[in-house]
């Protein structure tokens, strides 16, 4: 199936689509339409948003729904608020010249009685949250014994959301003999155990390869010290003047303080995140959807309900520790046959994270350099001029004022009037990159300078360097001196830089902003039963500190 006529949707159905502007049916469209049309048998699409799995499953089931039975034909659930009022939007358009089908969303977070009144009502398809759902079946508002289609779209976002006990009541709850239908943009081992349990001999389809983010998205990295991060954030943003996209945090708090941030340096940002209220949400997403943000800061959960096709880039402030995640963030752009790129900020102890995310998952991560002052300025002066080219002047409204704009700048020259017109937007940029430094991290050094630096340590710039009383003696190697390290900061944005492992002790580096904060972090420590001792040291030999005899058997 080439095209959407040759499915066998109806004219109905065609007219509407084609004035949503579809023309061709997208992979898993050809797909799913003709399953749908042609079989009863169950249905496993793996595919991500943004690859038209909407219409995909919707245009076949409002197709195949009989508006004169009173009755709940269809049961579409879904992980968030945000998505089951996109799906019933997309699905009212998709019935525009068939009004006899109602559709309705049930969610939470919102007046039960409404919904309940819209139930009452009697509906053809109910869209809702799992939640939700599984409270008005118990309320015998939802009426679940017409169903013939129950689609779980996002399944594994469902999971991850924790809907897995409201999913397994629902699915018993549902007689067997409807069609079921499971997308889902990855497949870990719950989402195949519903399917074993509760779907009768699937076939499966995919849409693009398994697990491969959008063909059309480019992966790049920036490799910068973690106190870099959000000079190099900006530094992004900078030289991306036209940049509409959303920054991945990894907790609410870091979300709201890069927002903050952001906008304190003049920046068209705002953040979303579970701390704001549904209303506050609604907002940020409204002014981020009709492009009036140009960058979102949010939290992955928080991001989840967001449908919008047209971003440049998603930003990884942190690479997150999930493959899927990372799959999950990256294909939120790059969508509707659009290029994009997605980018993240590695500091050197997630370097390893990086290969593990491109080995399992064969992206090729393209290492970039984060911009200089000069590159950046360059391009924001660019941008401007051509702003100031391409600019609709709307003489009739400027006209009144532009007698007074004349006399004030009739002294300046041409040349002068240009340097002063671009001055005014662009000092601050120039301000800013005077003398900005390098952010990127020099690649590791040759193994002969290494060996050098064996024997004359010397504390690395923007480091701290620490005393341990452990060493080789306590079966300790440096990947596993790494992680007790670790597991005491427990602060995953510190840097751990060089270790130098001796017999009876050790040294490691911390970046010197985090001092303090690791030598709390050890204040209690143990280590088999024994006191761990960790002080800054002073010293750059590999001995001892003196001070630490004494400590030492406290
Ligand atoms: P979805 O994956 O269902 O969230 O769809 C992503 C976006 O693609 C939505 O904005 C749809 O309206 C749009 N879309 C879906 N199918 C097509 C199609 N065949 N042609 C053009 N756009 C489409």
């Amino acid at each position: 199936m080439k095209e959407f006529k040759e499915a066998g949707l109806s004219t109905e159905i065609m007219e509407a689509i084609s004035e949503m502007g579809f023309v061709k049916p997208t992979p898993i469209q050809e797909k799913t339409i003709s399953h749908l049309l042609t079989s009863r048998k169950d249905l496993i699409g793996l595919a991500q948003t943004g690859t038209g799995k909407t219409a995909a499953f919707g245009l076949p089931i409002i197709q195949q729904i009989d508006p004169k039975i009173q009755k709940t034909q269809a049961l579409i659930l879904c992980p968030t608020r945000e998505l089951c009022m996109q799906i019933t939007k997309d699905f009212n358009q998709f019935s525009k010249y068939l009004p006899k089908i109602k559709i309705t969303a049930i969610y939470g977070g919102a007046s039960i009685e409404n919904q309940i009144r819209a139930l009452d009502r009697g509906v053809h398809i109910v869209v809702g949250t799992p939640g939700r759902v599984l409270d008005m079946i118990y309320k015998k508002k939802l009426m679940i014994e017409k169903i013939s289609w129950l689609v779980l779209d996002e399944a594994d976002e469902m999971l991850n959301m924790g809907f897995k006990e409201d999913l397994d009541e629902i699915l018993s709850a549902i007689k067997s003999d409807r069609q079921t239908l499971l997308f889902s943009a990855t497949m870990p081992k719950e989402i195949a155990k519903i399917s074993e349990k509760y779907m009768n001999d699937p076939d499966e389809i995919t849409a693009g390869q398994k697990n491969i983010g959008a063909e059309n998205v480019l992966h790049h990295y920036y490799l910068v010290n973690a106190k870099d991060r959000y000079s190099a954030l900006k530094r992004l943003a900078d030289v991306n003047p036209d940049i509409y996209g959303i920054v991945f945090c990894r907790t609410r708090e870091e979300t709201q303080n890069i927002a903050d941030k952001l906008i304190g340096d003049g920046y068209n940002a705002d953040a979303l995140h579970g701390n704001l209220s549904q209303y506050q949400r609604d907002q940020v997403m409204n002014r981020f959807r009709t492009q009036h943000l140009q960058l979102l800061v949010a939290t992955d959960v928080a991001a989840r309900g967001l449908d919008v096709s047209d971003l440049t880039h998603i930003i990884n402030y942190n690479l997150p520790d999930d493959l899927d995640i990372y799959l999950h963030r990256s294909g939120r752009t790059g969508r509707a046959g659009k290029s994009g790129i997605s980018i993240s900020i590695v500091h050197t102890k997630e370097k390893n994270q990086l290969r593990i995310i491109e080995n399992r998952s064969k992206i090729r991560f393209e290492q970039k350099k984060v911009p200089d002052g000069i590159s950046i300025c360059e391009k924001q002066i660019f941008n401007l001029v051509d702003r100031v080219v391409n600019i609709d002047v709307n003489k009739t409204q400027i006209e009144r004022f532009l007698p007074y704009i004349y006399d004030k700048l009739s002294d300046l020259t041409r040349d002068g009037l240009i340097q002063h017109f671009i001055s005014v937007e662009f000092n601050r940029f120039l301000e800013y990159y005077k003398d900005a430094p390098d952010l990127n991290l020099s690649l590791a050094p040759r193994k002969s300078e290494r060996d050098r630096n064996q024997s004359r340590p010397t504390r690395s710039e923007n480091f701290s360097r620490f005393f341990i009383n452990i060493g080789s003696r306590d079966s300790m190697d440096k990947p596993n001196m790494i992680k007790l390290i670790a597991s005491h900061i427990r602060n995953r944005n510190i840097e751990i830089g060089k270790v130098d492992l001796m017999k009876n002790f050790s040294f490691f580096e911390i970046e010197s902003s985090y001092e303090k904060e690791t030598l709390k972090a050890f204040e209690l420590a143990e280590f088999k039963g024994r006191p761990l001792n960790v002080e800054l040291s002073n010293n750059e030999s590999m001995e001892m500190p003196p001070r630490k005899k004494s400590k030492k058997n406290r």
